[in-house]
């Protein structure tokens, strides 16, 4: 079987540390964490930027670059930035992919609206072709990301156009309060969906994350895991670091005889240049 990508959310840009004390915040420790994971095994880092002080998210171009800069040096991890916006706040789109402009590896690609965290998580027609145009001109590949079955629909009417390329690189984000289910059918059906040759990940949200893995550990897909969608390492303890959760996935892994990917096996896989 394939070997293991495991792609590390280190922060999103939801969760705040009333509820996740350690949580990264400051550019500084968004790279720090991210190297943990990188060195325990991770071959992408999918990375939000917050305000350092409130660790409110920010889709400031600035911030994004004080995190890739350091990674670029220090890391040969392949590098996704978000374009998710900030949540609450309607940016205008093309503020959403100034991040671009600092040519990551990847870049999320949100393939259609859904409501999220108590408001809607925008994402219309104009802006995905937009985003689409953009990573196509700057060679990002786009990290499909799918909350419902629909948004494959999209994307493949996209990829149908020109505007996506093969290989697609999806990533399942399941078990949100509005989106698709985090359950084995509810993947299955997905991956179904997808065109052969296709990659695909998976994350589920909180206590569905760690059966989420074991699907995809099983049935040959990849893996998103991390602070950004878990913050609990079992029931009722919090993770202390977002490396713990690679750890985990790696010794998992190689007992049951997979093995992880490098960045750089991880690219050969993604169709990324080495
Ligand atoms: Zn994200």
């Amino acid at each position: 079987m394939e070997k293991l990508i495991i792609n590390a959310a280190v922060t999103g840009s939801r969760n705040l540390r009333d509820i996740a004390p350690y949580i990264p915040y400051t550019p500084e420790e968004i790279v720090q964490s991210s190297i943990e994971c990188w060195k325990a095994g991770a071959a992408i880092v999918h990375i939000h930027v917050r305000d350092p002080e409130t660790g409110l998210g920010e889709q400031d171009p600035e911030l994004f670059r004080q995190v890739v800069e350091p990674l670029r040096e220090q890391t040969d991890v392949i590098v996704n930035l978000t374009t998710s916006g900030i949540a609450g706040r309607n940016l205008p789109m093309a503020d959403r992919l100034k991040s671009l402009e600092l040519k990551p590896d990847m870049a999320s690609f949100d393939a259609g609206s859904i409501n999220l965290g108590g408001g809607v998580f925008i994402n219309p027609p104009d802006f995905l072709d937009l985003a689409a145009g953009q990573m196509k001109r700057l060679k990002v590949k786009p990290e499909i990301e799918v909350f419902d079955s629909g948004m494959i629909t999209t994307a493949l009417a996209m990829k149908k156009k020109g505007q996506l390329e093969d290989p697609m690189y999806f990533q399942f984000v399941l078990g949100t309060p509005s989106g698709a289910v985090a359950t084995p059918q509810s993947l299955l059906h997905l991956t179904e969906l997808i065109p052969e040759g296709s990659i695909w990940s998976v994350t589920g949200m909180g206590k569905a994350h760690l059966p989420m893995s074991m699907m995809a550990l099983a049935m040959g897909g990849h893996i998103r895991l991390g602070m950004e969608d878990n913050l609990y390492y079992e029931r009722g303890v919090l993770a202390k670091t977002n490396a713990q959760f690679v750890e985990r996935i790696v010794r998992i892994s190689e007992e049951y005889g997979r093995g992880i990917a490098s960045p750089d096996e991880a690219r050969k896989i993604l169709g990324l240049p080495i």
